[in-house]
């Protein structure tokens, strides 16, 4: 099992890091996970361990980060890191014993400097020693501890209090850009509905979402958000799924269609059936995928935490090296031990810590309101460097929806053949079953079906007033040893037969997406070289839509397990998306670097299956998404170059002298706080 809680007081992204290794390699822990963007910690493990490890988590935590505290009651209410405000009274405490030290002369103006210089930084040098005793040195309270003290062991008082004052103000300044962007990430994604009209007794009661049950009735005024998935029982309305879809095309519901929650009530009151209780509902599940897409961690995250940790001992080496080396020759130790001391000071490498995990929270923060869900951080480093997509070609290039253009019996009456084949179709959620059923036109009798067996790849059997029906492709007819009539028309042909015999075919205009062709125009414009199509249907077909959309490769007559053969001779040479509509094809959609679920609005198994779900059928989400993520990945390298930059200029400085600690201290926040800003770009 897997639990998840709030954490609070996990100040720096370098805790979180090593909050994350301890509690990892806990016993009976399968998998740790600290997110410090969304300020929570996971934990996966087997159920009849879970009470002790809760407990060795709880001490693991007070060990490693004894400020931080998980949330593991439910707790009402919010609470906001209280101490920080804090840090600007001492800091202006320490001002005023600064101003006083400088005006009395003597010991009674140390004794200021020193009381300023605690006011200041009394927190960071108890975490400093408490550090020390447990074996973690090199962690920022240390850096700024030693070179503060140093100034101040070398009587520059008013360097080592304003170090220390402008690290933690730069602390203050870069939380609460944290936390903005936190904020401002979360109203991005505000389709959370607060509450619901739960009809009862003809009566409406304003109550929580998760309090309603699957079949009571709800009420929808115009203004409103649709708080649960239903059917509508009365009225009509057009409802905004802007939200979830990112599609602003307002969509029209009435009796008897499906709502969505987390879209908009546009325009009439909608008296609604719900379908499923809140924790299982679309809003919900899009917001779980979101808020857990943290754990998916970039090769570009990982990498910047295992830097972090190398870099600041290389740092602190640096800095000895400084203070004992140049002076053996000039014989300057004071110089060279303050130009080491603010070599310390930029050794904090919490501007990238930050925001390479951010930048990541933001693009997909600011993708799922375009209605592209990506899984995790990860699977958008791999969109953003696509050499092939494959894709799957009905429900994903072709049309869902399409209609019987010819019904050709062998034997029977049209209409007897149609009925058949209706019948057996009754139950299928594949395209080609839906079409069927609606151009039979009329009711479906359910009870005259049974024993439905989907033969996926190629079609269905089925008992229909006892006899056997099967229906699919040439190959599944095959498979029963009868011969098929050869289809003059274009498109997709459905054959059936009864006990064994033939009965004839129909055929589907099987339309191409209007937008398919731009869709493939934009990924190769992107980069992306090897268009693929995979179909179970006919290779006349196949060939046809193939070239009509201008794909580079296509491979029919395929079942899912030829899909996944043929997926698996395309990987190794970077990464490989598939795309599919979540029928028939889960297997071949996990097993591609990226799988990508068109249509996850109302399906589970697409969100469940896939790396990326694109909220509605439209293919030229695609491009789309490969833009976000090359535009995100840009903020990570920017961030990473631009904050890697200027720390080893300011370094340089140091080591001429021609930086003091001062400046050292600007830069890093500076760096950090620019870094934050950049990285909200990616929500964009
Ligand atoms: P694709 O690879 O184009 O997405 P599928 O793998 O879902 O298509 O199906 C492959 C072929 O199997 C279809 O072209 C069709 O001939 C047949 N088939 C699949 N499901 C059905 C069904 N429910 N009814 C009739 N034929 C079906
Ligand atoms: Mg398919």
């Amino acid at each position: 099992m897997k639990k998840t809680w709030p954490i609070e007081n996990l100040d720096c992204p370098n805790c979180a890091a090593k909050l994350e290794c301890a509690l990892s390699s806990l016993e009976h822990v399968d998998a740790a996970n600290v997110n410090f963007v969304n300020k929570t910690v996971s934990i996966t493990v087997k159920e009849e361990v879970f009470a002790e490890v809760c407990q060795a988590v709880l001490a693991e935590t007070a060990r490693v980060e004894p400020e931080a505290r998980i949330i593991i009651e439910e707790e009402h209410g919010h609470h906001h890191g209280g101490a920080r405000p804090v840090v600007l009274y001492r800091v202006g405490a320490a001002a005023v014993l600064l101003a006083a030290g400088l005006l009395v002369k003597g010991w009674l103006g140390v004794v200021l400097f020193v009381l300023a210089y605690l006011a200041v930084g009394y927190d960071i040098l108890l975490a400093a020693v408490r550090n020390i005793g447990r074996g973690q040195i090199f962690d920022e309270n240390f850096l700024m501890a030693v070179a503060s003290l140093g100034a101040m062991l070398m009587g520059e008082y008013a360097e080592g209090i304003a170090v220390l004052a402008l690290y933690q103000v730069g602390e203050w300044f870069q939380e609460r850009a944290v936390d903005k962007s936190r904020a401002s990430i979360a109203a991005l994604m505000d389709i959370r509905p607060d509450y619901a009209n739960l009809l009862e007794n003809g009566q409406a009661v304003k109550v929580a979402p998760d309090a309603v049950q699957v079949g009571q009735t709800i009420l929808i005024r115009p203004g409103e958000k649709v708080p649960l998935d239903g059917v509508v029982m009365e009225g009509s309305s057009s409802l905004n799924t802007v939200a979830l879809t990112g599609e602003s095309l307002p969509r029209d519901v009435a009796e008897g269609d499906k709502v969505v929650s987390g879209s908009v009530n546009l325009s009439g009151l909608l008296t609604v059936q719900v379908t499923s209780a809140y924790g299982e509902s679309t809003v919900a599940k899009i917001l779980q995928l979101v808020e857990a897409s943290g754990e998916n961690k970039a090769k570009a995250e990982k990498f910047i935490t295992r830097f972090a940790r190398v870099y600041t001992p290389l740092v602190c080496l640096a800095a000895v090296l400084l203070a004992v080396i140049p002076p053996l020759f000039d014989g300057q130790w004071m110089m060279w031990l303050r130009r080491a001391l603010t070599f310390l000071v930029i050794s904090c490498p919490c501007a990238l810590v930050i925001s390479v995990p951010l930048t990541f929270f933001s693009g997909i923060g600011g993708a799922s309101r375009k209605g592209i869900l990506i899984k995790g951080a990860n699977y958008m480093e791999a969109l953003a460097g696509l050499k092939a997509v494959v894709f799957d070609k009905t429900g994903t290039l072709t049309q869902g929806s399409f209609s019987v253009t010819a019904v050709k019996p062998r034997g029977v009456a049209e209409a007897e053949l149609l009925e058949m084949a209706a019948l057996a179709e009754s139950h299928s959620s594949h395209p080609i079953g839906k079409s069927v059923i609606a151009a039979y036109g009329k009711a479906v009798d359910h009870s005259r079906v049974a024993d439905v067996t989907e033969l996926a790849g190629q079609g269905l059997s089925a008992l229909v007033d006892g006899r056997t029906v099967h229906v699919g492709n040439a190959k599944l007819m095959a498979g029963l040893g009868l011969t098929v009539d050869a289809a003059q028309e274009t498109g997709t042909v459905v054959h059936m037969a009864v006990d064994g015999t033939y009965w004839g075919h129909l055929v589907i205009d099987d339309e191409v997406k209007p937008t398919a062709a731009a869709a493939v125009q934009g990924l190769k414009e992107n980069g992306v070289s090897r268009l693929v199509m995979l179909t179970g249907d006919r290779q006349a077909v196949a060939q046809r839509i193939a070239d009509q959309l201008g794909l580079t490769e296509v491979h029919a007559e395929l079942l899912p397990e030829d899909k996944v053969h043929r997926l698996e001779a395309l990987l190794g040479n970077g990464p490989v998306a598939f795309v599919g509509d979540g029928i028939n094809d889960a297997p071949v959609l996990r097993r591609a670097d990226v799988g990508i679920a068109m249509g996850g609005m109302g399906s589970d198994a697409a969100i469940e299956a896939a790396d990326v779900v694109l909220m509605d059928d439209d293919p030229a989400k695609l491009p789309r998404a490969i833009g976000i993520a090359r535009k995100t990945m840009g903020i990570v390298r920017q961030n990473i170059a631009f904050a890697l930059g200027i720390k080893l200029a300011v370094m340089l400085m140091g080591a001429l002298g021609v930086a003091n600690m001062w400046i050292a201290v600007f830069a890093d926040v500076g760096v950090a706080m620019l870094a934050i800003l950049n990285a909200m770009r990616a929500m964009k």
